[in-house]
């Protein structure tokens, strides 16, 4: 029995007594933990607890909610070494890709702590003296977090912290494939002394415990981190209830090359964006749009690059990691003979790799030239080591190219000309925008989002963004 949901205060097992297996995709022999599975009903348990210790909390002083989050990022400081090694068994990341994120989930409790107060401001009246004009935010109610695999605790950290600051009352539901960590921000929470029923952590299938997020009408608010298939259902069915929606989903970064650019520069910058994580992130470059002048060196470089990376266990030293889960390989390998059958040329990769001892889900990474930017390999969204590089002829076609998909979270240029990187800021049409960086790589204190598909016009999450996310705002006028 597995007793890993969080309800009103206690660690409970599912009503139904069910319960499932997370195994580690670097060996899928080895099990790495049971969980709950939880329910519809537990869900419902969870945001009734939720909903019973919200006024409470909002009524909290500031100070004292920042004192139990400052008390949970030293918690889960002094548990870092564990919650990386949680983090590679489970997702897959190696322990260099997984500390920064653990760190980043500690970083990310610190900042917010010390933005646990009230929050608003007063103006000057532009009419009669005397009179006090000022705003005043307060927390929404029970906020409804719905989080994916990939960032497994930096995602979780990114939502609760913020949501708890500003006096919301929160029930969590993470992916099944890796919600160890998550449950590990629980329990440094519990730890520093959260009052029960102000955070909740049910784990089980997303149109069970995630429906009931969406669907209930204690829930004030939805903060939805995932594809973007789920994120238009949860979108839908939660502004449906009137409830306020932060939908974030995925990308299809561009990386522009361009002639001016310094080639070598530009093929680390491209290969660490679109390998690194195992391309598994929102943020992952998947297309290298490169002009003609520069294409067949830059071509020659990534592959070298691809080439130069050794795939395998994270725990026992190797650059890359598995895929999260053989369904997610079996579609990346889909992807592979997708663009071989469109007619693009597969360079190098793309093709199982057998680790000796370690049954996992590897991937080599797999890099395509002479991709036409209407290819499916070009437009959709693969999650894994893949990166289609494009041809253009200059900055026009470029950008026209970067902005044609259904997608605008992250895209980059790799240029030596100012003039060319300050167009591309007005032209692009992507919520991150970075000049001579990868697409992956984010600064916690910045507002994070998309436009198009990647967000649907939904609020920024991280940073001031969060807060505004997370509270309502009255303006008083005392006269
Ligand atoms: P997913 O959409 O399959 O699942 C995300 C979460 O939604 C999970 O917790 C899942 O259980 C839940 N869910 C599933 N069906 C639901 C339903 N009917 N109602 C409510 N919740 C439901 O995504 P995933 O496979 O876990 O993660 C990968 C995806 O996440 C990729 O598309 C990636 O681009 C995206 N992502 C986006 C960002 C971003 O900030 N833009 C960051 C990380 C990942």
């Amino acid at each position: 029995m597995a007793a890993t949901n969080y309800v009103d205060g206690e660690w409970t097992e599912a009503e139904s007594g069910e319960t499932f297996e997370v195994t580690n995709p670097a060996n899928a022999e080895e099990v790495v933990a049971e969980y709950a599975m939880g329910s519809t009903e537990d869900a419902e348990r969870a945001i009734e607890a939720a909903a019973a210790a919200s006024e409470e909390w909002a009524a909290t002083p500031g100070p004292e909610r920042g004192a139990i989050l400052t008390q949970t990022a030293r918690l889960l400081e002094d548990r870092k070494e564990e919650l990386t090694e949680t983090l590679t068994r489970e997702e897959g990341k190696t322990p260099a890709e997984a500390e920064p994120e653990v760190q980043r989930a500690v970083d990310i409790f610190y900042y917010y702590a010390q933005k646990a107060g009230d929050h608003g401001g007063t103006v000057k009246a532009a009419s009669g003296r005397g009179k006090n004009l000022y705003t005043k935010n307060e927390p929404l109610g029970v906020a409804g977090l719905i989080t994916p695999w990939n960032y497994p605790i930096a995602i979780p950290a990114w939502k609760l912290a913020p949501a708890l600051a500003t006096g919301n009352t929160v029930v969590i539901k993470p992916a099944r494939l890796a919600p160890g960590v998550a449950k590990g921000i629980i329990e440094c929470l519990d730890e520093a002394g959260i009052p029960d029923g102000v955070v909740n952590l049910v784990i089980g299938s997303g149109s069970d415990v995630g429906g009931a997020i969406t669907d209930h009408d204690a829930v004030d608010a939805v903060s939805f981190t995932g594809s973007s298939a789920v994120g238009h259902h949860v979108y839908d069915a939660a502004t449906d209830d009137q409830k306020r929606v932060q939908c974030e989903m995925g990308g299809k970064n561009p990386t522009i090359v361009s002639d001016t650019a310094d080639v070598e520069e530009a093929v680390d910058i491209v290969a660490s964006g679109a390998f690194g994580v195992t391309g598994q992130a929102c943020t992952a470059t998947s297309r290298a749009i490169v002009y003609d002048d520069v294409y067949d060196e830059f071509v020659d470089g990534v592959v070298a690059a691809a080439e130069d990376i050794d795939v395998g266990p994270g725990l026992d030293g190797h650059d890359m990691g598995p895929q999260v889960s053989e369904s997610e390989l079996e579609s990346t390998l889909e992807y592979v003979g997708v663009g071989q059958d469109e007619g693009a040329t597969l360079e190098t990769g793309g093709e199982e790799v057998d680790v000796d001892g370690a049954d996992g889900y590897f991937v080599s990474p797999a890099v395509f030239s002479d991709v036409d930017e209407n290819m499916r390999i070009a437009q959709d969204e693969i999650f894994g080591p893949v990166l289609s590089v494009i041809r253009v002829e200059n900055y026009e076609e470029a950008v026209e190219v970067a902005n044609g998909v259904d997608y605008g979270l992250a895209a980059s240029i790799v240029t030596d000309d100012h003039t060319e990187a300050n167009r591309f800021v007005e032209d692009i049409e992507a919520g991150v925008v970075k000049i001579n960086e990868k697409t992956t790589g984010l600064e916690l204190h910045v507002p994070f989002g998309g436009m198009k598909d990647s967000s649907s016009n939904t609020y920024r999450e991280q940073g001031e963004a969060a807060l505004e996310f997370f509270t309502t705002t009255k303006t008083v006028y005392d006269n």
